[in-house]
């Protein structure tokens, strides 16, 4: 059938298109929009509705209004935290960029919580120290109370429709366009209200389309979080970089799954097990319950696989804060509080919470340099880039969280980078200028996917599927592998990956068709998973949040070194290694060497 005629398409075109309205999608919007890029942001939901709205506990910026702090501290905080793997360049860009670009947002207008001096005020937060580690935590996390993605994420919305920047709001970006010499042309989406397909073309896409935590069974992220760019990305030939590092927040509420920040454990909330135990002190003696997520994940897992589990089922752990001033908890803490009562029926000021380590992150994502372009490796030169494509936010991997995220720095990475897009784009591109005739067939291949996933006709509806998936990365790429279960993993995910083939859709409407758009994001879930598990299953060390009970140790030898996967149209997972950077941009800060990570 020819797409074109079955399919009526409306075209665009633009200077940039951003796909995206979180945090990393408005902030490089606005860039573009200051620096008179002709700029569309596309996203699939309401802007404020994008899943940065659920940020909690602050972002990472040593302003040291609280007490002495350097960028220099926080960055090698960051490159400890990633257990090595983190690119030191552009984790020195970030934590330096991080404070001009914190004061920016506040003249923004974002409603910081308050110093008594009338400053941001700061608390602390996991593997956030002082004095390169020797020193007492840092209080380096500006918060406003613990609704900060919300404070920012609606600020920025605001400041973007200051500058008239133009929403396509519910529209699904369904693919890239790229034309024969791999340069990225723009990109097709459906418009769920009215059924309608655009083709947008620009000089410079940029994929802010966030995580892919769905791909789990229990996360604490939103449904819409199905890593659409990531897989567009993989559809485009191009690989993803440290699929296999999965963050597992310590503290999702047991069973809902819904986040408890570790901003609680800042203001000073801690972990017990059934006997009642402060069991961190003896695996962080130093920085206890503000060790790094991984460190504070795998404890907890230990405690409970080893019998010191609380409720019924020994399953889980309690987080209290009942010994905090309630006025700590209600002028800093409201909204965990409010979390707590309605998913775990607890009222915090009385009685520790139930919690369970929950998937919170994905490191990985789309390659990218510290300027925010798309890498696309060539045996040639690893650190090429693709001409048109730039990725910002939790999609991409720059990589500043390397193997293991420290909080507050992702919030603070989507304004870097989103503002690093501006920037890059600002000087490759004049504003206005005409677009190349794109081929006649162009966005022919996206229309096909759409048009044969809409019209599947097998005996496997989404949901089924989709279940199964899900099932898989819980059990076989959770917070501790073995080659065993992740081999096991990479079996059960190839059979998901075959029964796609098998799927059902019933609604063969263009409108406002959520079985459709389920589908789709089943699809990109699928290829997302197969190289997250494929890339476990290959690296056979611990490291940060990969880690393996059969290889135990870090391997620096053999593996410092990021992760790439390209997954074919069946399904075939192909990896390739780059180069970890270890050199920084200025003199002002040497390159900090590996060493042993202790908290
Ligand atoms: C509960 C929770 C609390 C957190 N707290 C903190 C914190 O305190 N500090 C911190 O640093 N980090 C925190 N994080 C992490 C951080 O919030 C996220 O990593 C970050 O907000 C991701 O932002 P983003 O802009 O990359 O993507 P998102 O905010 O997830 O936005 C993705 C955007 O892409 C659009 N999109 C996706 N697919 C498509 C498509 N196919 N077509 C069109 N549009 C599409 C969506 O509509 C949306 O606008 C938290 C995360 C969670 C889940």
């Amino acid at each position: 059938m020819d797409m074109a005629t079955a399919y009526k398409i409306i075209d665009h075109a633009y200077d940039v298109v951003v796909v995206g309205a979180g945090g990393a999608g408005l902030r490089a919007t606005l860039g573009m929009g200051m620096a008179g890029l002709k700029t569309a942001c596309v996203t699939k939901v309401f802007p404020t509705r994008s899943h940065t709205v659920a940020a909690q506990g602050g972002i990472g910026a040593a302003l040291g209004n609280m007490g002495p702090d350097d960028w220099r501290w926080h960055m090698f905080d960051t490159v400890k935290g990633s257990d090595w793997l983190g690119d030191q360049d552009a984790i020195e860009y970030m934590c330096r960029s991080a404070i001009p670009a914190v004061v920016e947002l506040e003249h923004f207008g974002v409603p910081f919580s308050r110093t008594e001096e009338g400053k941001i005020y700061q608390r602390p937060f996991g593997g956030h120290t002082t004095e390169y580690g020797d020193g007492p935590m840092a209080k380096r996390a500006c918060a406003a109370a613990d609704r900060t993605g919300h404070a920012i994420l609606h600020t920025l919305y605001q400041q973007c429709l200051k500058h008239k920047a133009e929403f396509f709001v519910e529209y699904f970006a369904l693919d890239l366009i790229m034309d024969e010499d791999g340069v990225c042309r723009g990109i097709m989406a459906w418009n769920l209200d009215d059924g309608t397909i655009h083709r947008f073309r620009a000089h410079m896409v940029v994929l802010a389309t966030g995580g892919y935590g769905r791909a789990y069974f229990s996360c604490t992220s939103a449904h819409t979080c199905t890593g659409d760019g990531n897989a567009m990305v993989l559809r485009a030939g191009l690989p993803l970089q440290d699929m296999e590092f999965v963050q597992f927040h310590p503290t999702g509420i047991y069973s809902a799954g819904c986040l408890i920040t570790e901003g609680a454990r800042g203001e000073g909330g801690y972990l017990t097990n059934s006997a009642g135990e402060r069991f961190m002190e003896r695996y962080a003696p130093h920085a206890k319950d503000l060790a790094s997520r991984d460190v504070v994940s795998r404890a907890m897992t230990i405690e409970v696989r080893e019998g010191r589990g609380v409720g019924k089922e020994n399953d889980h752990i309690l987080l209290h804060l009942e010994h905090l001033d309630p006025s700590v908890l209600h002028e800093r803490l409201p909204g965990i509080s409010e979390t707590a009562k309605v998913f775990a029926g607890v009222e915090v000021t009385k009685e520790p919470i139930p919690v369970l380590p929950t998937v919170h992150y994905n490191m990985g994502g789309i390659p990218t340099n510290y300027h925010a372009e798309v890498l696309r490796p060539t045996k040639g030169n690893l650190d090429a880039v693709c001409p048109g494509l730039m990725a910002i936010g939790e999609a991409a991997c720059v990589s500043v969280h390397g193997a293991n995220r420290l909080g507050t720095n992702s919030l603070i990475d989507l304004v870097v980078f989103g503002r690093a897009a501006a920037h890059r784009a600002a000087e490759l591109i004049r504003p206005g200028t005409p677009h190349k005739p794109l081929s006649a067939n162009a966005g022919e291949e996206a229309l096909g996917r759409l048009d044969h996933i809409r019209n599947a006709r097998g005996g496997s509806p989404t949901s089924r599927i989709r279940l199964k998936m899900q099932r898989t990365m819980q059990n076989n790429c959770a917070v501790f592998r073995s080659g065993e279960v992740l081999e096991e993993g990479c079996r059960l995910i190839d059979e998901v990956n075959s029964q796609l083939g098998d799927l059902s859709v019933s609604d063969r409407s263009m409108i406002w068709n959520s079985d459709l758009v389920e589908a789709l994001e089943l699809d990109n879930l699928v290829s997302q998973s197969l190289a997250t598990l494929y890339s476990g299953a290959a690296r056979t060390e611990s490291r940060g949040a990969h880690a393996r009970e059969d290889y135990p140790d870090r391997d620096d030898q053999n593996w410092m070194k990021h992760s790439l996967a390209w997954v074919d149209g069946k399904g075939r997972v192909t990896l390739d290694y780059r180069d970890v950077h270890m050199y920084t941009l200025s003199n002002e800060v040497s390159v900090f060497p590996p060493k042993k990570r202790v908290y």
